[in-house]
């Protein structure tokens, strides 16, 4: 009796410690993404959907955050707000070399890579009553050229300024986050919006759906020919207009784009950035079915358009499954 309660307190007592040391060992890691209407959202939650599957294991709980975009992730990342991120190739490149909007905090040393993921494109969608079939249109419209925390902001500056439109003088600029820009185009409040996003996306959906005739402008012309020429990070792209049957498009829309990417600190543990890796590529098939945003994705495309210095925990994956 005396015998068969000592060893149940002390079973009791190892189930508890047992219990104190999982929960002391969980690590507890965030994810920056963008809107929930845009694609960074739901790749977020894909990603940490994989590593969470495995929580026993590597003892590490993933949670996505909805944030402004590609620049809040990176400065988020780099303050230790968040140890993850999604961001724009461009501003990838830009961080890590003090550009746009890191000209005046300098280069961001500890900005590392993991992988890349699906391409993105500068998608301009313009109100039809507005009379805006192609970016050069846009004199004196009112546009949304995005909020100051996204990845779209400066794609927009950089392709007005290509086909000579400034966008402080010449169109009324607004400023707003790209989840509110198709309510204010269907309202009439806007003429059109830049986004820079995966397709399909909620948004654009969202965008060419309502009572207002809408269509997806073309962002082309000699004005950007120069420009991809200027910028290593700036690849021709179209976006299938068969994604968005509400769309007023005859035919696929010409643009140019870049890819997303996840991104993390330095200062982040090997092992975290290595199981989240690891957990992606080796269940490939499983995460591409998660969008089909990723649809055409390969495992070799997602190590390209990667600027910073990959971390050393996804290099060990890659070294290990012959990816590097
Ligand atoms: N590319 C956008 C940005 O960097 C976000 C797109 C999305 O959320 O899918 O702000």
């Amino acid at each position: 009796m005396k015998k068969g309660i000592f060893f149940g307190i002390a079973l009791t007592a190892a189930m508890l410690m047992g219990l104190g040391t999982a929960q002391a060992k969980t690590q507890f890691v965030t994810i920056g993404t963008g809107g929930i209407t845009g694609v960074y959202y739901p790749t977020g939650g894909a990603i940490a959907k994989m590593v969470n599957k495995k929580k026993k294991e590597y003892g590490i709980r993933a949670t996505v955050e909805s944030t402004g975009g590609s620049v809040f992730n990176i400065n988020a990342v780099m303050n230790g707000d968040l140890e993850f991120g999604i961001a724009q190739s461009d501003r990838q490149y830009q961080a890590v070399k003090g550009m746009a909007e890191w000209k005046d905090k300098g280069p961001q040393k500890d900005l590392r890579a993991v992988f890349s993921i699906h391409p993105e494109s500068v998608t301009l969608v313009a109100a039809v009553d507005a009379g805006i079939n192609k970016i050069q249109d846009l004199k004196g419209k009112k546009v949304n050229i995005g909020n100051p925390g996204s990845g779209q902001r400066q794609n927009a500056i950089d392709a007005l300024e290509a086909v000579g439109i400034n966008f402080e003088k010449d169109l009324q600029a607004e400023s707003i986050k790209a989840s509110e820009a198709a309510s204010l185009l269907q309202d009439g409040r806007i003429d059109a919006f830049f986004y820079t996003v995966g397709h399909p996306s909620g948004s654009i959906k969202e965008a060419t759906s309502g009572a207002r005739k809408v269509r997806l402008a073309s962002v082309a012309g000699p004005g950007i020919d120069a420009l991809l020429a200027k910028y290593p990070y700036y690849a021709k792209a179209t976006i299938p207009v068969s994604m968005y049957p509400g769309a007023q498009n005859d035919k696929d829309v010409d643009t140019f784009g870049v890819k997303a990417t996840l991104i993390t600190s330095a200062k982040v543990p090997d092992e975290i950035v290595y199981a989240i890796t690891k957990e992606v590529f080796d269940n490939f098939d499983e995460f591409k079915k998660l969008h089909p945003a990723y649809s055409t994705l390969t495992k070799k495309q997602m190590l390209e358009g990667l600027s910073a210095p990959i971390h050393p925990g996804a290099m060990k994956y890659y070294k290990e499954a012959g990816l590097m």
